[in-house]
């Protein structure tokens, strides 16, 4: 019977982002899976494709034969197969986009087929085949003078036998057959290993005869029989304490071979600390105990575990995941972006050791292919990375850990738009495998859905070892002005700012600011500077006295007069990182004032050696934007201020009240780390925000409710579902014509529901918020109502012709309404 299968071809158009059929030729049917890669023609040309399905029916007549499969393994396994299939329908996104998030970015992956020598072969029963089978003596005597290993099609070729003979061979225990996954585009790593070459009697004869006259050799005999016999050479010679030489005298005297193998790049190097578990507090006891149950029902469940920064979640995590592996399971750990500090990794990594593999943007693509082929092979069982490390191709997987759930960078914001969460949860089904939910302020969706009694929640009330959380002080800036003062700092801010350099102890200051005015403004007729290529307005950048647009990085020389009326009356205001250094600097001459914000920390590295001189106290300041807030943990920091705490507040989205809790919960949580204790000092103009106070009182259910009241009212998540259709281009009429027609097309949609039309309501379009960035002019519309009438909806839309000039995109869920 004729099979067939359904191909995605690797070509990035919506017009071909539909699965063709292809025969697959007789010769590939026992082997051909769901998840292969093969080559495929389409149209004139030979192109790359992803095997979807196999069906037994074709729907065209004229259809082309699979020409080539690529890899002996599938490289997508069955389960990233249907995940790419969900997650493109689940994000309207296209498929071919989709596939390549799963997989190792920026490398052409292989799977080669090749043959090992086993590593007890002795050269006497090599020999002792020479006779009796001649095409195996044949195959042995190529991969030992290919120094133990080689590709499978590259021995039938040398020596002209068949797959057959190498088989017998690795029945018999002489060699072994596996698959890997290589790059072109990325070079192995390999290093020299040995093992003996004689048989164990014959090494244990020579050791006796020779442990008097050489007795380094001997002892590295000794080494190489007890530890396996098979060892990274300099490994060897370490532990026997002698050098390579040594091995190479061995080598020599025929005792023992050395070949090359194979190693993993490892980014992080050995030698981590090995730590074991901590001792659980009632509070963590309770939660693993949970956590444990969940894992021997083998169904998915969902925890959500709150706690403070330092009430020991990270410990709870660690914990888990060991039980998860005594279970033959694996774990995913995902963590914002920013705070994959080594750090963060060692702590991994020293209680699991190389069983961590970790993923993140900053590693070289060699490290990040290696760290893929360790999951990809089982030789990994944690991954600890970034968003996208929720694809690792476990085929084990128990747990999967989100910290900071709450981050905004688990969502990604181009194709396909998915959040790591929902992928996680997908995941847990599939797996029957429990989910962490981790964070000291979780977003006010999760927090529902723990209330709702879809979530478990777990509390972590305290601190380890109860260290108060630090008094925070919020001071109205209103009042300040009226009692004079026009500066930056209040006079509380500054008294305490004074008082701990005296006692030479650490400050952070935050300000969500960079730059030095956050506006450049002519008195004489109200123009503001903006950008001529977003609606945003410049901001002044002080060391080059530049005017730059934070969107898109355009810049010009500050003008001298104004650009509408040409009077010399141009002005700056408002306050960004570099004015509060300017002002720390003039009213503490000798403070020692690091600065880090988006400006400072470009260059690769810089980053860490701002924190490291920071924690060596080579510094008495730490002043940022949040990127400060998060994750750092340095006991000698007992003042946190925040300059202003309405930057976050003012922005035009609506979890902007969220935001701005988190970030002032998490700054304050730097404060008061070690054994001196802390405080935090908020300035604000606006200290009646519910935001504000529920930071100030560290009382994350009183901000809950507060902020749940006004989703409510407001109509926005978690009380509705929200989508939104974006709509771009460079020229606004044509824009603003392809949003009305999209609208158009989504009020049909809607008025075909079959249910209550109550159940979507479409609102616009209407210029974004973010009008116009990088040139590109921006229109949504925005749905809200029940999420499977939005996404039946979003179905009827996507799935309709769209002729449009313009760039269309849909969000689903989105993080914001910029
Ligand atoms: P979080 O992840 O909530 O910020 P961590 O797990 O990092 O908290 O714990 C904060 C600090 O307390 C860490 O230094 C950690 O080693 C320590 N710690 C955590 N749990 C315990 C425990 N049960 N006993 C002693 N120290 C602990
Ligand atoms: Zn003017
Ligand atoms: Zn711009």
């Amino acid at each position: 019977m004729e099979k067939y299968g359904e191909v995605i071809v690797d070509i990035p158009s919506q017009a071909v982002d539909r699965p063709f059929h292809y025969l697959i030729p007789p010769g590939l049917q026992s082997s051909l899976q769901p998840g292969h890669r093969v080559i495929v023609p389409f149209g004139a040309q030979k192109v790359v494709g992803y095997v979807m399905k196999i069906v037994d029916d074709c729907p065209v007549d004229q259809v082309k034969p699979i020409l080539r499969v690529l890899d002996e393994e599938p490289l997508l396994t069955r389960e990233m197969v249907d995940l790419a299939l969900w997650l493109a329908d689940h994000t309207y996104s296209r498929l071919a986009d989709t596939l390549r998030c799963l997989l190792p970015p920026g490398i052409h992956i292989k799977s080669e087929k090749y043959v090992e020598l086993a590593q007890v072969n002795a050269a006497e029963l090599i020999d002792e085949l020479k006779e009796r089978a001649p095409k195996q003596w044949a195959i042995l005597s190529y991969l030992e003078a290919a120094g133990g290993e080689a590709l499978w099609d590259d021995i039938r070729k040398g020596v002209q036998c068949q797959g057959a003979a190498i088989n017998a061979l690795a029945e018999k225990g002489y060699v072994a057959v596996k698959h890997r996954w290589t790059s072109p585009a990325v070079r192995t790593k390999r290093v020299p290993f040995c093992r003996l070459n004689v048989t164990q009697e014959a090494a244990i004869e020579w050791i006796e005869a020779n442990s008097r006259r050489a007795p380094k050799q001997a002892e590295l005999v000794r080494c190489l029989l007890e530890m396996g016999q098979h060892l990274a050479a300099s490994a060897l010679a370490a532990k026997a304490g002698t050098t390579l030489s040594t091995v190479r005298a061995l080598e020599e005297k025929g005792l023992i071979k050395r070949y090359w193998q194979e190693v993993y790049r490892d980014p992080y190097g050995k030698g981590a600390a090995v730590s074991g578990p901590l001792t659980p507090n009632p509070a963590q006891k309770e939660a693993l105990a949970a956590i444990i149950r969940a894992l021997d029902q083998k169904a998915k469940a969902v925890f959500l575990l709150r706690g403070v920064t330092g009430s020991g979640k990270t410990e709870v995590y660690l914990q888990a995941m060991a039980r998860a592996l005594e279970r033959g399971k694996q774990a995913i750990v995902l963590v914002p972006e920013i705070s994959l500090t080594p750090q963060t990794v060692r702590r991994f990594k020293s209680r699991f050791g190389q069983r961590v593999a970790v993923l993140h943007s900053a590693l070289s693509a060699g490290e990040r292919f290696d760290e893929w082929r360790r999951i990809r092979s089982g030789d990994a069982d944690i991954v600890v990375g970034a968003r996208s490390a929720v694809f690792a191709p476990f085929t084990r997987l128990g747990l999967i850990v989100i910290d900071e759930e709450h981050e905004q960078s688990y969502k990604q914001e181009e194709m396909p738009r998915y959040h790591a969460r929902d992928v996680a949860m997908w995941r847990a089904d599939r797996h029957g495998a429990v989910v962490i939910l981790g964070s000291a302020t979780p977003s006010v969706e999760s927090a529902y859905l723990a209330e709702a009694g879809v979530y478990r929640q777990l509390l972590l009330p305290d601190r380890i070892e109860t260290r108060p959380l630090p008094p925070v002080e919020i001071v109205d800036m209103r009042a300040e002005l009226k009692r004079g003062n026009r500066t930056i700092l209040s006079h509380k801010l500054r008294h305490a700012i004074r008082e701990r350099l005296g006692k030479k102890e650490q400050m952070i200051i935050l300000l969500n600011r960079r730059g030095y005015a956050t506006c450049v403004l002519c008195r004489e007729c109200g123009h503001v500077l903006q950008c001529t290529n977003c609606r945003v307005t410049l901001t002044y950048h002080e060391p080059d006295q530049s005017v730059r647009c934070h969107y898109c990085g355009w810049q010009m020389a500050l003008p001298r007069l104004c650009p509408e009326c040409r009077s010399d009356l141009l002005r700056r205001f408002g306050v960004g990182t570099q004015r509060v250094e300017e002002a720390l600097l003039r009213e503490f001459p000798g403070a020692r004032v690091l600065r880090m914000d988006l400006d400072t920390t470009r260059r690769k590295g810089a980053h860490g050696a701002i924190l490291s001189t920071f924690e060596r106290g080579d510094a008495d300041i730490l002043l940022g934007t949040q990127m400060i807030a998060k994750g750092l943990d340095f006991p000698n920091v007992t003042l946190v201020g925040v300059i202003t705490a309405d930057t976050a507040l003012n922005i035009p989205d609506f979890r902007a009240g969220e935001r701005t809790f988190q970030l002032l919960t998490q700054v304050a949580g730097r404060a008061g780390r070690g054994d001196k204790g802390g405080e935090v000092i908020i300035q604000t103009y606006t200290p009646e925000h519910y935001s504000i106070q529920a930071a100030g009182a560290h009382d994350y259910p009183a901000f809950y409710r507060e902020e749940l009241a006004f989703r409510r009212e407001m109509d926005y998540p978690p009380y509705t579902f929200l989508a939104r259709v974006l709509v771009s281009g460079p020229v606004e009429r044509e824009v603003i014509d392809t949003a009305q027609e999209a609208a158009e097309v989504l009020r049909t949609q809607i008025g075909a529901l079959e249910a209550e039309t109550d159940d979507v309501k479409a609102f616009g379009p209407s210029p974004a918020p973010l009008s116009l960035v990088r040139s590109r002019y921006r229109w949504h519309i925005v749905l809200k109502g029940k999420e499977a009438a939005v996404r039946k909806c979003l179905d009827g839309f996507v799935s309709h012709p769209q002729p449009y000039p313009c760039s269309v995109s849909v969000d689903a869920a989105p993080c914001a309404l910029l």
